[in-house]
């Protein structure tokens, strides 16, 4: 069963929601703030503006023509605006001028009519002659004190500012109004709040994606340990931990090393067997099945030996059990450097080991184990100030893909009791009168002398009728060798 990892987890959308829609919500405030307060400065600062603007215009026309605001009648039921002697109606130029400096609309209002203005409409024809709106009329009338209103002249929106005029008799004769179009206010507005905008949400972009890419991160890991524990559970005890976990030098990088850790602590108690810490026999089996299958795939040869040590009852009996557990070791430590680089060592039972000799023929297997036991001969194992010594039988059979494993465990198993009752302290190859030869061959193998006789040998091993006429052969041609050799010796002499 394949375990596989959810994209998105519960944790990723806890974190990511408890990350960034905090941020989210700090944005809109800060947004809104900014905005509200600007909007409040602003007006303030605009409505000083409008309002020393139309105060300007009201003390320029006080200097330039001193005198009361009047109307004289110009005939035919006309009136015309007067200041001091000055007479206004149609002086346009000052408050144009002034447009153009303040970007400000002015008017003069007489009463409730605008006399003076640079508002036009959009042929160009000047608001001159119309009337203010009434509200604000009655209002100035009541007030008698700025105002300030949002008013429509012609199709458009304006925002206004009314500042009373008087006459030296405190008659209120009109108002000097200025004013901007909306539009001219919202742009104004904007042109402030846009930055603090554009700033606010690059800040939740950067924020946000900072915190995507390290939450991501910190779950990925985490999904990666608990990957990493599902296989355990599954029984796979083998998979490795992602560089991107063990890499981290955080709580999740100690705890990603730790569950690797573990992993390994758990794979040697189900694998090994704890005496002698060589595999135990289900993990034994395993890689024999393992073994087995990888032969019929690729053809690779593989042998398996089981060896008893010989008269271990007697170690127990004699010296004690710990006595025994030691020379268990000792031959475990053994088994281990004869396996380094050939195969496995598993404690099959006891005092009983299975050895799987992997991509190796059974010659090279047999040579190495006619070495081992010699070794195994010449040591003593040290229990106290006691010298033990240690023989073993081995029976020895060549990997087949076609043999049932129990069954090649079987003849293996044959072999070993063979050597038992045949003197012990040997390998057994074959249980018949070729054991000796075997293992005069095994021997030569193991010195070296790799002549053509063996190395035919090993392809045919296990027809011991050829092996016969093989070293029969072997046994001519080597007299014929010495023969030759005693001649040539005798010629040179
Ligand atoms: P043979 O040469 O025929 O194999 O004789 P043997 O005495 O080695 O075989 P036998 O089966 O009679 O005795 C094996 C003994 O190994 C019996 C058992 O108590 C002992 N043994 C098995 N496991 C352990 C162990 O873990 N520690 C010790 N100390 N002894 C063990
Ligand atoms: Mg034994
Ligand atoms: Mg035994």
């Amino acid at each position: 069963m394949k375990i596989e990892r959810k994209k998105i987890g519960k944790l990723q959308k806890a974190v990511l929601f408890r990350t960034i829609f905090p941020v989210l919500i700090m944005c809109v405030a800060i947004i809104a703030t900014t905005i509200l307060r600007t909007r409040n400065s602003l007006k303030e600062e605009l409505n000083r503006s409008l309002y020393a603007t139309a105060v300007a215009v009201i003390d320029s026309y006080d200097q330039m023509y001193p005198g009361d605001y009047r109307l004289v009648s110009v005939g035919n039921g006309f009136f015309s605006l007067y200041k001091g002697e000055q007479e206004l109606t149609e002086q346009h130029a000052f408050i144009d001028h002034l447009r153009e400096e303040s970007g400000m609309h002015i008017s003069l209002i007489y009463k409730d009519m605008r006399i003076l203005t640079t508002m036009m409409n959009e042929e160009g024809i000047r608001y001159t002659g119309t009337g203010v709106h009434a509200t604000v009329v009655s209002q100035m009338e009541k007030k008698r004190q700025p105002l300030y209103y949002e008013v429509e002249i012609g199709p458009e929106l304006y925002y206004a500012c009314y500042v009373p005029i008087w006459n030296t008799d405190d008659d209120l004769v009109g108002m000097v109004a200025t004013a901007l179009t909306s539009a001219e206010v919202k742009k104004e507005a904007s042109s402030v709040n846009t930055p603090i905008l554009l700033i606010t949400i690059l800040g939740l972009l950067v924020t946000s994606f900072i915190s995507i890419r390290y939450t991501n991160a910190i779950v990925n890991a985490i999904g990666e340990i608990h990957l990493f524990l599902a296989e355990m559970v599954a029984g796979n005890l083998n998979n490795t931990m992602p560089e991107t976990v063990l890499k981290r030098r955080d709580e999740i990088g100690e705890t990603g090393k730790d569950v690797l850790r573990m992993q390994n602590a758990v794979r040697i108690l189900v694998e090994c067997d704890p005496l002698t810490t060589l595999y135990n026999r289900r993990y034994g089996n395993a890689k024999l099945k393992n073994m087995q299958q990888r032969s019929e795939q690729t053809g690779a040869p593989f042998a398996l030996a089981i060896g008893d040590i010989d008269f271990f009852k007697k170690v127990n009996d004699t010296y004690g059990h710990d006595a025994g557990d030691l020379v268990l070791k000792h031959v475990a430590n053994e088994l281990k450097i004869l396996m380094a680089g050939r195969g496995h060592a598993v404690r099959w039972g006891g005092e009983e080991f299975l050895l799987i000799f992997e991509d190796t023929k059974l010659v090279a297997a047999g040579a190495a184990l006619e070495e081992f036991l010699e070794r195994i001969r010449s040591q003593v194992v040290d229990y106290g100030s006691q010298p033990i010594h240690v023989t073993m039988t081995i029976g020895l059979v060549d990997g087949a893909i076609d043999t049932p494993l129990e069954e090649l465990i079987k003849q293996a198993d044959e072999k070993l009791y063979y050597g038992k009752e045949h003197g012990r302290n040997q390998l057994v190859v074959t249980m018949d009168d070729a054991q000796p030869l075997y293992r005069e061959l095994l021997a030569m193998e193991a010195e070296g002398k790799k002549g053509d006789v063996v190395l035919t040998f090993s392809d045919e091993f296990l027809d011991s009728e050829n092996l016969m006429q093989l070293l029969a052969d072997s046994a001519v041609r080597e007299a014929e060798n010495d023969k030759n050799g005693s001649d040539q010796g005798d010629e040179g002499t």
